[in-house]
C-alpha cells in the first residue's frame, strides 16, 4: 500500500524526519465526517452528488447535530428527510474511536484505551479537579522520539491520528460525561492539553485541524486559552503553532544543559537549548497573561540539583520569556531506568525558582494506579512488529 511507505519530511536545519504511515480509509469505503471543517462538508455532500443549494443546507444541519448535540446517527437527525437519512448512511459515517478499556483511578482519574478503525490502539486520559476537567488527548499512536524517561518513547512510531480521531476523542470524553449539548454550562471537560501520547507538531497539520474544531464557537467551543500544546521542542514548527493555531505552549525543557539534554530529550541534538529558548522568546501570543509553561521532569541527581535550578531561572530571565515551570514528579513505568527526585529536593528547587519570581508549582501525579500519570502512556500496539502491522494493513 502506497500510503504506508510515503514518508513525509519535517522542515528544519537537520535531515528530514521521515514519518510514516498516512492514515488509511475506512475498509467500508465510506467518508468519515468528523474532523472535516464545515466547507469540506459541503464539498464532500456535493461531491457524492446534491445540489449545491441543498449541499449547502445540509452541511450546516449536519454540523450542528454532530457538534452540538454529539449525534452521529443520520437517522436521528430529525431536518433531515427519511430519504436524505439513507442516502448519507450508504456514503458518510461520523464515528469516534473505538473504546476497548475504560479504567477509574481511586483518584478519579480515568483512561479509555482507544481503537482506531484500521486497528491501532492509543489512549486518553481525564483528570478531573475541584474547579476544572482536564481532557488529556493523544496525537500519534506512539512517538517517533526517545526522551528516556517516557513510556511512549520506548514505542514506535505507528502512525499519526487523522483530525477525525483527535476531535473524536474529545467527543468521546463529552459522550461519557453526558455533555451533549455542547453548550450546556457547567460542563466538566474544561480544559485540553495536547499531552498524551505522540508529538503534536510532528503531526502539524491534523492536530491543527482537529483544534480548529475544538475551538470554534459553533463547534465544540472550547476556548484557545484553555488549551494547551505540548512539545518536546521541534523548534521549526514553534512559530507556525503560535499563528496557526494560537493556544498555549508548553515546553518540554526537563534539562538546562546540552549534555543532559540531549541524553534525556534526544530531539536537542537536533535543536538545541538556545534555539528552543529564542523559539519561545519568539512565540506569537505569548505575553506576561499568557506564559509559556516549562515542564521539567524531576530525575534523581540527573537534572534535579540546585545549580540546575538556579541555570533555568538564568536561561529564563536571558531570553526574557515569561514563563511559568511546572515540575512533574517522574513516574515510573516497569523497566525505567531513572528514580524520582525526592521530596525535599523537589521543594529546594522549587524555592529556587520561586524566589526569582518565577512559579513553580510541583504537579500532583494523577491515575498513577492505572497508569495515566505523565509519561505512563504506552499500548500494545508496539508488541507487533513493524512487518506484522503491515500485513494486517495489507490484508
Ligand atoms: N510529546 C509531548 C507531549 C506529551 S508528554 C512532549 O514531550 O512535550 C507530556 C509531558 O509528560 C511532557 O513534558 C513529558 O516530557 C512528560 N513525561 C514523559 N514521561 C514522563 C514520566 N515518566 N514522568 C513524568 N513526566 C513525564
Ligand atoms: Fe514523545 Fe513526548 Fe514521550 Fe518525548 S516525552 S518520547 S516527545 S511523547
Amino acid at each position: 500500500m502506497s500510503a504506508d511507505t510515503t514518508l513525509m519530511s519535517i522542515p528544519g536545519p537537520a535531515d528530514p524526519l521521515p514519518v510514516p504511515r498516512a492514515a488509511v480509509p475506512r475498509a467500508d469505503g465510506k467518508v468519515e465526517l468528523i474532523g472535516l471543517p464545515r466547507e469540506k462538508i459541503r464539498a464532500a455532500l456535493e461531491g457524492a452528488g446534491l445540489e449545491p443549494k441543498q449541499a449547502k443546507l445540509r452541511a450546516k444541519q449536519i454540523w450542528h447535530w454532530i457538534y452540538n448535540r454529539g449525534v452521529g446517527d443520520f437517522t436521528a437527525m430529525t431536518d433531515v428527510g427519511k430519504a436524505l437519512q439513507a442516502w448519507l448512511t450508504e456514503r458518510f459515517v461520523v464515528t469516534r474511536p473505538e473504546v476497548i478499556e475504560a479504567q477509574v483511578s481511586t483518584d478519579g482519574t480515568r483512561k479509555w484505551l482507544l481503537r482506531t478503525h484500521d486497528g491501532h490502539d492509543f489512549e486518553m486520559v481525564f483528570i478531573p479537579d475541584a474547579d476544572r476537567g482536564t481532557l488529556c488527548v493523544s496525537s500519534q499512536v506512539g512517538c517517533t522520539l526517545n526522551c528516556t524517561f517516557c513510556h511512549t518513547g520506548t514505542m514506535k512510531l505507528v502512525r499519526n491520528l487523522d483530525p477525525a480521531e483527535i476531535v473524536g476523542q474529545v467527543m468521546l470524553a463529552r459522550d461519557a460525561l453526558g455533555e451533549w449539548p455542547s453548550s450546556q454550562e457547567g460542563r466538566m471537560l474544561t480544559n485540553i492539553v495536547m499531552m498524551g501520547m505522540g508529538e503534536p507538531l510532528y503531526n502539524f497539520d491534523n492536530v491543527r485541524d482537529a483544534l480548529k474544531i475544538v475551538m470554534d464557537g459553533d463547534g465544540l467551543g472550547l476556548s484557545k486559552r484553555r488549551i494547551t500544546l505540548s512539545t518536546s521542542g521541534v523548534v521549526p514548527m514553534m512559530a507556525r503553532a503560535g499563528e496557526e493555531i494560537g493556544v498555549n505552549l508548553a515546553v518540554s525543557l526537563h534539562a538546562v544543559t546540552k549534555e543532559v539534554r540531549d541524553e534525556i530529550v534526544p530531539i536537542n541534538r537536533k535543536y538545541g537549548i538556545e534555539q528552543l529558548l529564542q523559539a519561545c522568546a519568539d512565540y506569537p501570543g505569548a505575553n506576561n497573561a499568557r506564559r509559556i509553561t516549562f515542564e521539567y521532569v524531576m530525575l534523581k541527581d540527573k537534572n534535579d540539583s540546585d545549580a540546575d535550578a538556579r541555570e533555568l531561572v538564568r536561561l529564563i530571565h536571558a531570553y526574557d520569556l515569561p514563563a511559568k515551570v511546572n515540575l512533574i514528579p517522574f513516574n515510573p513505568w516497569e523497566g525505567s531506568a531513572y528514580l524520582c527526585s525526592t521530596p525535599e529536593r523537589i521543594k529546594s528547587f522549587s524555592s529556587i525558582i520561586f524566589a526569582a519570581g518565577i512559579s513553580a508549582p510541583v504537579r500532583t501525579p494523577r491515575g498513577r494506579d492505572i497508569d495515566a500519570a505523565c509519561g505512563q502512556l504506552k499500548t500494545a500496539a508496539e508488541k507487533k512488529s513493524r512487518a506484522q502491522l503491515d500485513r494486517e494493513a495489507a490484508a
